[in-house]
């Protein structure tokens, strides 16, 4: 999982980007299909099953564009052009960094393939948990609901999922097939997990202790009323006045002065900028592959998790696999690779290039590095 961080200011993205016809040009040889200079190549029709591959054979990350029920009208990431574009900024910067070298990514007619599905639960009740597994288990309930579909022996799922959930912007297996980055991520936020009704002075929360809710006093806001929670024991929580109306079960109690929720995280605004949501994508991609091992020399001790580096390896906290007590400096936004601070094992004894006989999974030699390296292995496991 990714600790919070400062979010910068919202980008607006275009995804048509108005261009109706090309000049006229006689001389240019563009077929006369050609499609206007202005158009974004990113944005593509929706695709609602794994299209043709272009490399059948082999292993490559396939995009799930995941919705819950209640977006449904207006999740629409797929289609204009953002996961593209987060992808190919991401891949930019891999190569920048390793002299060419390229994740495979699941792509039809050139393009990388993005699968909308949707889910039948509302985004509350999905990251609540109700019918199975808490809160913390959402990213085994998003795998639980997708595998039975994306069984591709040779594919990790890189998902995309556009809806609520509690204290996290991105999880991974390490390794797996199901990485996920959770767009509708918050932190240090819960819910009533049942109705409470108009002059109610405490409500039950969903995990406070699990989910980082503050302690208190604070204020918050449960659903559209403010309020502010006086102490919480156990799951109860003491409001300082009565409630002035009712609430729903599942409502959510969103502290003040919470970290930015992930949703307020910018893209990448041309396929070429880096951006934190470009960054939680790959590092999560990278736990997947088996990144950071056990055995490297720079993991991070507990009671960072398992799979990152600590702030003392080579890239301290520039490294894409650092996570701790001090906030990691990778999603810090640039134009160009070559102006990302991010790092990638710079000190190659890690998880890059690392020496031979190490034993340590290495990305250099992961089969999904395209070109395929010499020797490559699959993530242990597969
Ligand atoms: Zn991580």
């Amino acid at each position: 999982m990714l600790v919070a961080r400062l979010a910068t200011s919202l980008l607006l993205v275009c995804s048509a980007c108005g261009g109706t016809s090309a000049p006229d040009r006689p001389d240019s040889g563009s077929p006369v299909d050609a499609p206007p200079p202005d158009a974004d190549p990113f944005a593509q029709p929706r695709a609602t099953a794994d299209q043709p591959d272009d490399e059948p054979d082999a292993y490559q990350v396939h995009l799930l564009y995941v919705v819950p029920a209640d977006r449904a009208g207006v999740a629409t990431l797929d289609v204009d052009g953002t996961l593209r574009r987060a992808i190919a900024a991401a891949d930019g910067w891999l190569a920048d960094r390793t002299d060419g070298l390229h994740l495979r990514f699941d792509r039809a007619a050139g393009l990388v393939d993005v699968t909308y599905v949707q889910l039948a639960d509302d985004e509350r009740t999905f990251a609540a948990g109700i019918d199975a597994g808490g809160p913390r288990g959402i990213r085994a309930r998003l795998e639980a609901t997708l595998h039975t579909t994306f069984d591709d022996p040779n594919k990790m799922y890189l998902v995309y999922y556009d809806g609520l959930a509690l204290g996290t912007c991105g999880e991974a297996p390490r390794p797996g097939r199901f990485p996920v980055q959770y767009i509708g991520g918050v932190w240090s936020t819960t819910m009533i997990d049942t109705a409470a009704p108009a002059g109610a002075t405490t409500v039950r929360l969903l995990e406070p202790a699990t989910l980082n809710v503050p302690t208190p006093p604070f204020a918050a806001q449960l659903g559209t009323e403010v309020v502010t929670v006086t102490a919480i024991a156990g799951t109860t929580a003491t409001l300082a006045a009565p409630l002035a109306a009712a609430h729903p079960a599942l409502e959510l109690l969103a502290p003040a002065n919470r970290p930015p929720d992930c949703r307020s995280n910018p893209w990448s605004s041309d396929g070429v900028a880096w951006t934190y949501a470009v960054f939680v994508g790959l590092h999560e991609i990278m736990h997947a592959l088996g990144i950071v091992d056990d055995a490297a020399p720079d993991r991070a001790p507990p009671p960072t998790a398992g799979g990152h580096l600590a702030a003392t390896s080579p890239g301290g906290l520039d490294d894409l696999m650092y996570q701790g007590p001090a906030n990691g400096r990778c999603g810090d936004p640039a134009p160009t690779p070559a102006q990302v601070r991010c790092q990638l094992d710079p000190g190659r004894r890690n998880y890059f290039n690392t020496p031979a006989g190490s034993g340590v999974v290495d990305l250099a030699r992961s089969v999904f590095i395209d070109p395929t390296p010499a020797g490559a292995v699959p993530p242990p496991g597969w």
